[in-house]
């Protein structure tokens, strides 16, 4: 998806607004949005995104939420050097933010493929949560999830306790591997789980999972060049493969 480029004039003054109604503090570079839009926010699928913008920069930001949800939650990592986070990172609760009137995107779950193999970095999680907490609400059954979530050190990943449990909770259905491929470094110390990029491991649990190309479909979301690697191998095993990039 291409950015929408700021202009001397604010595109956005007409749009729809949403409120913060809660915000968190993740890591030093993270943190979480829940946004209440003042309008009703048509009905979307989860892993979709929306258009949110501070004085007239907007950006796309996948939904953690699902559709059920009465909030927009949203996770976001801070560009020091970017146009909107900077802004987004100084938000209080009952600030607003302009919001386009629905969700996009088509990296969302394909349910003819009876296994997911989702891999992603970081902030890249997101559309996995919103398409697990969607389906698990709905009652479905009959997928199985395969979720690898990687980032340099633990205190990055913002959902791995939830997907964790979804795991213990469902243990036919989701598999979730956690991976940090910093574990040398001070902020790993503690870290005793999967060490390795979310890349690296990728073979590893294809092979451990015994997954079957002929019936599963591998996802990846967020570092490019995570993307890249993981939709090489996608290939190079036979498996069908969707992406979606957050930057470039
Ligand atoms: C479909 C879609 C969904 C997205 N979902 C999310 C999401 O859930 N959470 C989220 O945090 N971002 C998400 N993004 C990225 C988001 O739209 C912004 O690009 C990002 O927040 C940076 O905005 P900015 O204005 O601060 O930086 P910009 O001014 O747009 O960018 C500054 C520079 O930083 C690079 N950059 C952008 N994001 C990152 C990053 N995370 N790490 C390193 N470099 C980066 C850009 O390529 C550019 O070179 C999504 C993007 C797309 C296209």
């Amino acid at each position: 998806m291409q950015q929408p480029s700021p202009t001397s004039i604010d595109r956005t003054a007409k749009l729809p607004r949403a409120r913060v109604a809660k915000r968190e503090q993740c890591a030093d570079d993270l943190f979480k949005l829940w946004l209440e839009p003042e309008t009703r926010f048509p009905t979307f699928k989860p892993g979709q995104y929306c258009t949110i913008g501070v004085k007239g920069i907007e950006r796309a930001y996948s939904i953690v939420s699902a559709p059920h949800e009465d909030w927009l939650e949203l996770f976001v990592e801070l560009v020091p050097e970017g146009e909107l986070t900077p802004l987004l990172w100084k938000l209080a609760v009952d600030d607003t933010v302009s919001i386009r009137p629905r969700a996009k995107g088509v990296f969302v779950m394909s349910p003819k493929f009876q296994s997911h193999f989702m891999v992603s970095t970081v902030t890249g999680v997101v559309p996995f949560v919103g398409i697990l907490r969607d389906y698990f609400h709905k009652g479905e059954t009959g997928h199985k999830f395969y979720v690898i979530e990687g980032a340099s050190y633990p205190g990055e990943f913002g959902y791995d306790d939830e997907l964790a449990k979804m795991a213990a909770e469902h243990p036919d259905t989701v598999k979730f591997v956690v991976t940090v491929s910093r574990p040398t470094e001070e902020k790993s110390k503690d870290w005793i789980g999967e060490t390795g990029r979310a890349n690296v491991v990728v073979g590893k649990y294809l092979d451990q999972f015994n997954v079957d190309p002929a019936t599963t479909l591998i996802y990846a979301c967020g570092h490019p060049g995570m993307i890249e690697d993981v939709r090489v191998e996608a290939a190079d095993k036979g498996f069908a493969f969707i992406e979606e990039k957050f930057w470039v």
